[in-house]
């Protein structure tokens, strides 16, 4: 087999094993045990190297001084799991997720890691962040900002093994409410970013900045980006529902203040405001009373401490006035969240008034770009009889439809199945831009997820003179997984892809002792591409050799119905 085409021509599972986004869940409430439930079997293993084993019913994970508690294994300092599974825990809702699962011991805690494709991540963040019936366009607007800050701020958690937590700190994030609406705004926008000389912007969202945005370098001492500055906002005051009270004990103040850490005088009577913004935003309380040493405490932090402490929703912004009763502190405000960038209110009534994405994100951030790279390309649509073409440069793309054609006639006469999904091909204007838009690596001439095929430049492809092949290639996967019968061992699906490809390749070293379990563990966690380069051959040649003893009309009806050893020997069910 020819070395150069085979590993250049990876799918959804191996991208995503190795360049997906790795979001921490439960990150604020972690649990310290969890029923894994399989939908209906997930594989799991502890350790890159080790063997994969499969669950049919659900398991209870504890952790233990330090290490996983697995029933029937012995203790554990980490899991990996694959398939489709739910999650549940005391006081943790239930989660259902096909991404792969990471858990591991964390004092007396499960830290649980998923790792899920950029524009998943950003449909999940929306999910939780722009909850309610919106405008498409405002839905757009925000897909947008959150799929740039994704980008820009991807690995603010590296020094803890993840990329983003699931809360405000870096997005909210909620998997199990993607409704129909986002999935659109998300798939309308995919790999569109915002730009900012060169590169993608810090692109800040709150709920509803009360009338006026704040600076970004009011609430982050330091950030002082163009772009983030503060502005009059004429449309979220049309919509209802920015002013807000506030009654709290002082004790319980006091009693968040001391849990988050910040330096009070051990004796005060009141706060009072000593410094605000521009804008009216509160930036500094000072302690009163004759013993309070005039300690100051910026607002933010005050916010941040109290409302981790008594609910999100005590002091909803830094804008407001205070009256003190005694033993009460009562706050009167306006707005919702730091008011630093789009505020999802006024972006709503942006959309409802008729505004377009483009527009809402030109007046929160002025100044930007918006497009899949810094020079503002745009995704255009294209198409042909049998499929549609997804390019930001049409004139030289639209002719691939002929070639992209003569493909798919050619996998569907080579498989003998048909094609009954109008596939989409996504072509990237550039390696750059194939890399941060979907997170694959450059090695990876191509993917299909879903029933899109996203293709690098298709002048670098051709110029590698692996255009055809890679796209007969991908076109012989989305037959095979749009007929192959749910449970069939991935190793029989990429297998039977790679050998259909190229039936006359010379078979390898790996025929004759052919290990199914191990085969499809690699392909679906691989250890490295090395490893994966191996399954994949040592697949192709398995079926080459079922080929020879059963005939290749056998072999291809096992997709719709599996012959007997198929479905025991891969461990499915
Ligand atoms: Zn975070
Ligand atoms: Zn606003």
């Amino acid at each position: 087999m020819r070395r150069a085409a085979l590993c250049l021509l990876w799918l959804a599972p191996l991208a995503l094993a190795q360049s997906g986004f790795r979001v921490r869940i439960y990150h604020l409430n972690p649990p310290s045990s969890l029923t894994l439930t399989p939908q209906p079997s997930v594989h799991w293993k502890t350790c890159l190297k080790c063997a994969e084993l499969t669950l049919g019913s659900p398991l209870i994970i504890t952790v233990d001084h330090g290490r996983l508690r697995i029933p029937g294994a012995s203790p554990a300092e980490m899991m990996f799991i694959s398939g489709a599974y739910q999650l549940s825990g005391f006081q943790h809702p239930l989660l259902r997720s096909s991404f792969p699962l990471e858990i591991r011991a964390d004092g007396q805690t499960l830290r649980l890691v998923l790792t899920m494709p950029l524009e998943e991540y950003v449909a999940a963040v929306l999910a939780a962040e722009s909850a309610g019936p919106q405008p498409a366009q405002s839905l757009q607007a925000m897909a947008i900002a959150a799929r740039t800050f994704a980008v820009r701020f991807r690995g603010r958690h590296s020094a803890e093994g993840f990329d983003f937590c699931d809360t405000t700190h870096c997005q909210d994030f909620h998997l199990s409410a993607i409704t129909p609406e986002i999935r659109a705004a998300v798939e309308a926008t995919e790999g569109e970013l915002l730009w900012f000389q060169g590169r993608p912007a810090g692109t800040y969202y709150h709920q509803n900045c009360g009338g006026e945005t704040a600076d970004a370098a009011d609430v982050w001492p330091g950030q002082r980006l163009p772009y983030l500055r503060e502005h009059p906002d004429p449309y979220c005051v049309r919509a209802a529902g920015s002013k807000w009270q506030s009654t709290l004990d002082k004790s319980q103040i006091a009693t968040a203040l001391a849990a988050a850490g910040l330096r009070f005088p051990a004796r005060w009577e009141s706060f009072v405001i000593s410094s605000r913004s521009p804008s009216g935003r509160v930036l500094e309380l000072q302690f009163a009373g004759p013993q309070s040493d005039q300690v100051r405490t910026s607002a933010s932090s005050f916010r941040f401490a109290v409302d981790r402490s008594l609910g999100w929703n005590q002091i909803r912004s830094d804008w407001y006035d205070l009256r003190d009763s005694g033993t009460q502190l009562t706050f009167t405000g306006r707005g919702s969240g730091h008011g630093v960038g789009l505020c999802q209110a006024g972006a709503a009534e942006m959309g409802r008034e008729g505004k377009r994405a483009r527009d809402i994100l030109a007046f929160y951030y002025p100044g930007t770009g918006l497009g899949l790279t810094a020079q503002g390309l745009d995704w255009q649509f294209e198409g042909s009889e049998r499929l549609e073409i997804v390019t930001t440069e049409p004139r030289e793309d639209s002719a691939i439809a002929p070639a992209a054609e003569s493909a798919l006639r050619w996998a569907e006469q080579a498989s003998g199945l048909q094609l009954d999904a109008r596939p989409r091909l996504k072509i990237y204007p550039s390696l750059d831009v194939y890399r941060n838009s979907t997170g694959a690596p450059g090695w990876m001439a191509a993917f299909t997820y879903g029933s899109t095929i996203r293709l690098q430049p298709v002048a670098l492809l051709r110029s590698r003179g692996i255009l055809d092949s890679t796209l007969r290639h991908e076109f012989l996967h989305l037959l095979v997984e749009e007929h192959a019968r749910p449970g069939l061992p991935l190793w029989f699906r990429e297998g039977l892809v790679l050998y259909l490809s190229d039936p006359n390749a010379a078979a390898g070293r790996t025929a004759g002792n052919f290990d199914p379990l191990a085969a499809d563990a690699a392909l679906r966690l691989p250890a490295g591409r090395e490893s994966a380069e191996q399954a994949y051959r040592a697949s192709r040649d398995e079926i080459a050799r079922l080929v020879q003893q059963n005939g290749k009309a056998a072999v291809l009806g096992w997709l719709a119905r599996p012959a007997p050893f198929l479905l025991s020997r891969a461990g499915a069910p």
